[in-house]
C-alpha cells in the first residue's frame, strides 16, 4: 500500500518530515508503535494516514483516544476540510448527534472517531467496538497524548489506566501511542501501562531549533514581561503561563490595561468563558492567553510566536512541553521564563507538602533540580534541555546564553560565607531562620531583628559586606539548585544544611554564577545571528502583498461560515506561497504546499476569482 499519494492527495504535502514515513508504513502493516516526537513535530499524520491506508484497504476504522474534548471539533472539521471521513464522541454532543454518530460508528462509515477515554471504557461503548471487531472493522487504535498514562507526567490522567482493556479485549487490533513527554521514566511507565513492550519505539529529535530559549531574573516579573512583549512580540498570539489562577486574572487585566489583546484561561472559570476564550485565541490573530497549565494541551495553532512563564514550572517536561507550543509552523519563536529565589521556594513546599509518597516525592525533586539547574545555567540552555532528554548536541546559538555569554563570577568564597552563617546562627539558637536574616547577616547589616538576636556578634557578621544583596540572592538560589541548602516549609521557610553542604564548605565543590545584568542586551543582533534552520517568511513584493492580504480576508469569511479556526483552511505559509504564484488556472494552483485534492476541488475557483480582482 503507498502512502505517498495520501500525503499528497488528502494533505497537499510534499515529503514526510522526519521518521513520519517509517512510523506510519510500519503501522499500515499493522505494527504496533511508540512515537514520540516534539510538539509541533507532526505527529497527527502518524495516526491520520494509516487510518486513511487501512480505510482503504478494507480494514476499517481508526479509533483516536483523546483527552483533549474542546478541541475534537477542530481536529474533526480539519480532516473533513481535507475531505476526510471523521467524527468524535464526547459530552458536547446532544443525545441525539450522539446516536447518530454512534449508528454512523457500527456501520465504520467514517475512517476516524475521536472519543475521550472514559467514554471508550463505558460498556455501552466497548459492545459498540465488539461489534465492529467481530466484522473485522477495526483497524487502528491511536493513544494520543499517552503521557496521560503516567503518574509522572504532568497531565495524569486516571481514565487512561483502563485503556489497557483494548489490547486485552481485541489483541489482533495494532496500537500505537504518542506523546511529547519523553524522559525516560515516562517513556518506560507508558510501555508497562500500555502493555506495549512488544512496540517498535520511534524517537525523534526533541530539538526545535527554531524556539530562542531565554530565562531572566526575576525582578519586576509583570513590568518584564510586558517590556518582553512590547520589544518583541506586538501584535503577536502568544501564551504566558502563571502558577495561579489569581495571577492570571491581574497579569490578564494588566495587559489589556496595556493595549495588548490578552485573556484569562484556568480552570476556575466557567465552562462556557474558558471555552470561548479559546476558541478566541484560536481563531483570532494576535491575542495573548494568560493561563495555567490547565491550557495547552493539544492546542495546534501554528502561529503562536511567543511562550512566556511568568512562573517556573514543575520540571523540564513540562516547560518544554509548554514552551512547545511556540512556533509549530517552523518560523522564529521565543520561549521567555522569568524566575526567583521565590519559585524554588514555592515548588519545593508544594512538593514538601504533598501528601504523596516520601519516594515520589524524592522523583519530583529531582526533577525540580533538573530545571533549577536549567534555570541557573550559564551555558547553552539547549544543550542542556536536549541533554536532559538524552541527546548529545552542540551550543546553539539561537539561546540567550549562546547570543550573549553571561559574564561569570566565581561564587565559591561567598557561598561558604553563607552556608557558614547559616550554620553560625543555628549553632548559637538552635533554631534556624529565612533568607532574608541571614543575608542581613552576612553582608553586616545592622536590621532591628539582627540587633535583638545579638546575631551582630557572630563571626560571620559582615563576612560578605562586599558581595550585593542581589549576589547573595543568587548564590542561595544556586546553593538551593544543587541541594547544598534546603528550605523548611514546614519551619517558615528557614534555611537548613544538607550533607551536601559540606563538600562546598570545604571547596571541593565551585560554584559559578551568573553576573545579574539589569538590562537584557539588545535583541536585534540576535535573529541576524541565530542559526535557525528554518526558511525566512517569503518576503513577498507590494502585488503579492495585496493579494496576501485578500487571501487573508477570504480565509478569515471561509472560516467563519465553518466555524473553524482560519488555519484550518489554510495556513499563513499556504497563503504566501499562492500569493507569490498568482495562479491563473487551477492547474497553476496544484502542487502548492498544503493545498490537497479536496481543497482545491471546494476553494481552487473562489481563489482564481478572487485573485483576479486584486
Ligand atoms: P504535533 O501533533 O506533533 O504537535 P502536528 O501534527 O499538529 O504536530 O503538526 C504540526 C504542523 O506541521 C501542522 O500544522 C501540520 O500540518 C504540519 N505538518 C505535519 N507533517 C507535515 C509534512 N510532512 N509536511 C508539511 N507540514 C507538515
Ligand atoms: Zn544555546
Amino acid at each position: 500500500m503507498s502512502i505517498q499519494p495520501i500525503l499528497q492527495e488528502v494533505f497537499g504535502y510534499r515529503e514526510f518530515r522526519g521518521p513520519q514515513q517509517a512510523i506510519i508504513e510500519h503501522v499500515v502493516a499493522g505494527g504496533d508503535a511508540l512515537v514520540l516526537m516534539p510538539t509541533g513535530g507532526g505527529k497527527s499524520l502518524c495516526y491520520q494516514i494509516p487510518a486513511i491506508a487501512r480505510q482503504r484497504a478494507g480494514l476499517g476504522i481508526t479509533l483516536v483516544i483523546s483527552p483533549l474534548i474542546a478541541l475534537m471539533h477542530d481536529q474533526v472539521g480539519a480532516l473533513h476540510e481535507a475531505g476526510v471521513e471523521a467524527a468524535f464522541l464526547n459530552s458536547t454532543l446532544s443525545g441525539e448527534e450522539a446516536a447518530q454518530v454512534e449508528r454512523r460508528l457500527l456501520r465504520a462509515d467514517m475512517t476516524l472517531l475521536y472519543a475521550a477515554p472514559e467514554r471508550v471504557t463505558t460498556a455501552r461503548f466497548l459492545a459498540q467496538l465488539d461489534s465492529l471487531y467481530e466484522r473485522g472493522l477495526l483497524g487502528l487504535f491511536a493513544i494520543d497524548e499517552a503521557h496521560c498514562v503516567s503518574q509522572w507526567g504532568h497531565d495524569f490522567r486516571p481514565e487512561y489506566r483502563a485503556l489497557t482493556v483494548l489490547h486485552e479485549r481485541y489483541p489482533s487490533v495494532p496500537r500505537m501511542a504518542l506523546t511529547a513527554t519523553a524522559d525516560t521514566l515516562t517513556r518506560a511507565d507508558i510501555l508497562e501501562r500500555l502493555q506495549l513492550q512488544e512496540a517498535r519505539q520511534f524517537v525523534s529529535s526533541f530539538d526545535r531549533p527554531n524556539i530562542s530559549y531565554t530565562i531572566v531574573e526575576k525582578r519586576d516579573a509583570t513590568q518584564q514581561l510586558l517590556r518582553f512583549i512590547s520589544r518583541e512580540h506586538l501584535g503577536e498570539a502568544g501564551i504566558v503561563y502563571c502558577q495561579s489562577r489569581k495571577r492570571v486574572e491581574e497579569v490578564a487585566d494588566l495587559l489589556c490595561d496595556e493595549g495588548i489583546a490578552a485573556l484569562p484561561y484556568h480552570a476556575g472559570l466557567d465552562n462556557k468563558v474558558r471555552q470561548a476564550n479559546q476558541d478566541q485565541f484560536l481563531r483570532d490573530e494576535g491575542i495573548v492567553m494568560v493561563a495555567t497549565i490547565a491550557f495547552g494541551m493539544g492546542i495546534d495553532k501554528p502561529d503562536v510566536r511567543f511562550v512566556a512563564h511568568l512562573d517556573m514550572p514543575k520540571n523540564i517536561e513540562g516547560y518544554y512541553q509548554e514552551t512547545g507550543r511556540a512556533g509549530r509552523d517552523g518560523e522564529p519563536a521565543d520561549a521567555w521564563m522569568c524566575y526567583g529565589l521565590q519559585d524554588v521556594v514555592n515548588q519545593r513546599r508544594m512538593i514538601d507538602e504533598s501528601p504523596a509518597e516520601e519516594e515520589f516525592k524524592q522523583g519530583l525533586r529531582g526533577k525540580l533540580d533538573a530545571l533549577l539547574g536549567l534555570a541557573e545555567a550559564t551555558d547553552c540552555r539547549r544543550v542542556r534541555l536536549l541533554a536532559y532528554f538524552g541527546e548529545a548536541s552542540q551550543p546553539c546559538g539561537n539561546c540567550d546564553n549562546c547570543l550573549h555569554p553571561p559574564a561569570v563570577w566565581d561564587g565559591t568564597d561567598a557561598a561558604r560565607k553563607l552556608l557558614s552563617t547559616i550554620y553560625r546562627v543555628q549553632q548559637m539558637d538552635g533554631i534556624s531562620y529565612g533568607a532574608v536574616h541571614i543575608t542581613d547577616i552576612l553582608r553586616g547589616k545592622r536590621s532591628e531583628k539582627v540587633l535583638q538576636r545579638g546575631h551582630d556578634s557572630l563571626s560571620t557578621f559582615g563576612l560578605g559586606a562586599d558581595f550585593s544583596e542581589v549576589q547573595v540572592r543568587g548564590v542561595l538560589r544556586q546553593l538551593i539548585a544543587i541541594g547544598a541548602v534546603t528550605v523548611d516549609a514546614q519551619a517558615f521557610n528557614t534555611l537548613k544544611l544538607t550533607d551536601a553542604s559540606r563538600a562546598v564548605l570545604r571547596g571541593d565543590v565551585p560554584v559559578r554564577l551568573r553576573e545579574s545584568v539589569s538590562t537584557p542586551a539588545p535583541r536585534k543582533a540576535k535573529r541576524d545571528s541565530a542559526r535557525v534552520s528554518v526558511k525566512p517568511p517569503v518576503a513577498l513584493d507590494e502585488s503579492a502583498e495585496s493579494r496576501y492580504l485578500a487571501l487573508k480576508a477570504w480565509r478569515a469569511g471561509v472560516a467563519k461560515e465553518h466555524n473553524l479556526p482560519a488555519y484550518v483552511i489554510f495556513h499563513d505559509a499556504t497563503l504566501a506561497a499562492i500569493a507569490q504564484n498568482a495562479p491563473q488556472s487551477l492547474e497553476d494552483l496544484q502542487g502548492i504546499s498544503g493545498l490537497g485534492v479536496k481543497k482545491l476541488e471546494a476553494y481552487g475557483q473562489q481563489v482564481l476569482r478572487l485573485l483576479e480582482k486584486v
